[in-house]
């Protein structure tokens, strides 16, 4: 039997050393909740902020010994629940492991510490003309150990893709009676290593290992952008601008997408110096300086064709003048405001799904989204990463309404569904966690792959055989 709360806090502080672990119950309160109000039914023992790899394996070598489970997070930041706790055991929080260990730019990689934040990685890489692509909304704050094992994607998607695209090497350490810790994959960006584990950890959400540290590919900063934003009185003028930057071989570095209502929100938000009315399409091209002229009037023929309003950025100043990066990046908060605004409480659950389909399928989806709103009685916003077919519906609910709530989970199902039925995904970057355990079963049921888990909660038992790592998500 694991031992109480009392007794594991100090057991961890024995083998950690002082100032590494915090069991006072505000306090672990703070770590046992996610932004869109999950909240753990009970608090854990205790939140370990561990200062290097050592620290990992005699948190891991622990918790194997007495059998507690163990949360790993960085900035709890998932919207799927994967990094909130459920119960009894051990949150493993990497912000003391914040580190940049080395940026080699001959050999294309940052080796770097899982606490490190992607925007404070950024900034460092910038000043080097480099940059980390993978781009979460929520960079400002959300961990490298963290997007890679949510998978995480972002704006630049629609270029350069996810984590997955990303990880050359991982340092993991296992909850085995050790506490192995090992490197995964290499600093090369070729690499053969009989089955490829880096690929598993990437996304496998803290239920495989605790990441210590990893080596990133990174690639130089964009000489130079134009962005065009068109403003739609039609959801098919869109989608047929899409096909025809796609079909003109262009490629996209950013490709966004905001229904009208998202429009309207996120300019009440916002307050662009821009007429922002109808859906919005922006697009953004890195290319050479020579380049700048020719694809400002590209992009403003081929939005302009069908758009009712075009607007240009040259430039990364000028964009951000245009406020119009800004508006799609505001549109959670927009959302939370708009939720409070239509159920009169400043306490609200905000709802965001993550399905994905074939980008050719987007305006079908959009249509199955807004019906399955409509009849379950919800007034849905969307945005996306049009590029790469991922949508982002939301709604807002009373979290204190049970009928409410039961239409909520209703309406989660059926856009899932409706992904499913276009040959797509119920979670393009945001991953299972607790949320979507149901919809991943659906859709491996679909695609005929049902032994899958079978597969997958194998893998699990050979990573972490107490099955003591980050449970009851994903399987
Ligand atoms: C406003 C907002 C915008 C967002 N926009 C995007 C977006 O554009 N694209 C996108 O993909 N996601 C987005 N997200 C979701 C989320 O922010 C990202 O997935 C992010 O990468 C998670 O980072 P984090 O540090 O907060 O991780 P956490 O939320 O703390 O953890 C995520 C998962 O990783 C595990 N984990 C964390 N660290 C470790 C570690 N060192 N070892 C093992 N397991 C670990 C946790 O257990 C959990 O399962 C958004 C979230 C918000 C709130």
């Amino acid at each position: 039997m694991a031992p109480g709360r009392e007794r594991v806090a100090s057991l961890l502080e024995e083998a950690l050393g002082p100032g590494k672990v915090v069991a006072e119950e505000d306090i672990v309160r703070l770590y046992a909740r996610e932004p869109v109000g999950l909240e753990s039914p009970e608090p854990p023992a205790a939140v370990v902020f561990p200062e290097g790899p050592g620290d990992l394996q005699a948190l891991a070598r622990l918790a194997y010994r007495y059998e507690f489970p163990i949360y790993p997070q960085g900035s709890t930041t998932s919207l799927s629940g994967s990094a909130v706790p459920l119960g009894p055991g051990v949150v493993v929080s990497m912000e003391r492991m914040d580190r940049v260990l080395e940026v080699s730019l001959v050999d294309s990689y940052a080796h770097v510490e899982a606490g490190v934040r992607i925007d404070d990685l950024n900034a460092l890489l910038a000043e080097r003309g480099y940059m980390f692509p993978v781009d979460p909304a929520s960079a400002s704050v959300a961990t490298v150990g963290g997007a890679v094992n949510s998978g995480a994607g972002g704006m630049r998607g629609a270029k350069y893709g996810t984590m997955r695209d990303w990880v050359l090497g991982l340092e993991v350490v296992l909850a085995d009676e050790e506490g192995t810790r090992m490197m995964l994959g290499c600093r090369t960006v070729k690499c053969r290593q009989g089955y490829d584990l880096v690929r598993l950890i990437v996304g496998s959400e803290g239920t495989l290992a605790l990441v210590a540290r990893a080596y990133l590919r990174i690639t130089p900063l964009p000489e130079a952008m134009v962005t065009a934003a068109g403003f739609y009185d039609s959801l098919e003028d869109l989608m047929e601008s899409v096909v025809e930057v796609k079909s003109r071989g262009i490629q996209p570095y950013i490709m966004e997408f905001l229904d009208e209502k998202a429009v309207e929100l996120a300019a009440a938000y916002v307050k662009p110096p821009v007429e922002a009315r109808g859906a919005m399409l922006l697009v953004s091209v890195d290319v050479n300086r020579e380049a700048v002229d020719r694809y400002s009037k590209t992009l403003a023929e081929i939005l302009g064709g069908r758009a009712r309003r075009v607007y240009i950025a040259r430039s990364q100043e000028e964009l951000d003048r245009l406020g119009l990066l800004r508006m799609r990046r505001s549109l959670f908060p927009a959302q939370v405001m708009h939720a409070r605004r239509v159920l009169g409480k400043e306490r609200v659950l905000k709802i965001i799904e993550d399905i994905a389909v074939p980008p050719s399928r987007l305006v079908e989806a959009v249509r199955g989204v807004r019906e399955a709103s409509e009849r379950l009685g919800f007034d849905v916003i969307i945005g996306g990463h049009v590029g790469d077919g991922n949508l982002h519906p939301s709604i807002g609910i009373d979290p204190d309404d049970p009928a409410m709530a039961a239409r909520a989970r209703e309406w989660f199902t059926e856009v899932m569904r409706v992904a499913v039925k276009l040959g797509g995904t119920v979670s393009a970057e945001h991953g299972i966690g607790t949320l979507k355990r149901e919809g991943l079963r659906m859709e491996l049921e679909a695609n005929n792959a049902a032994k899958a888990l079978d597969i997958m909660r194998a893998i699990k038992r050979a990573f972490d055989p107490k099955g003591l790592l980050n449970p009851g998500k994903v399987l």
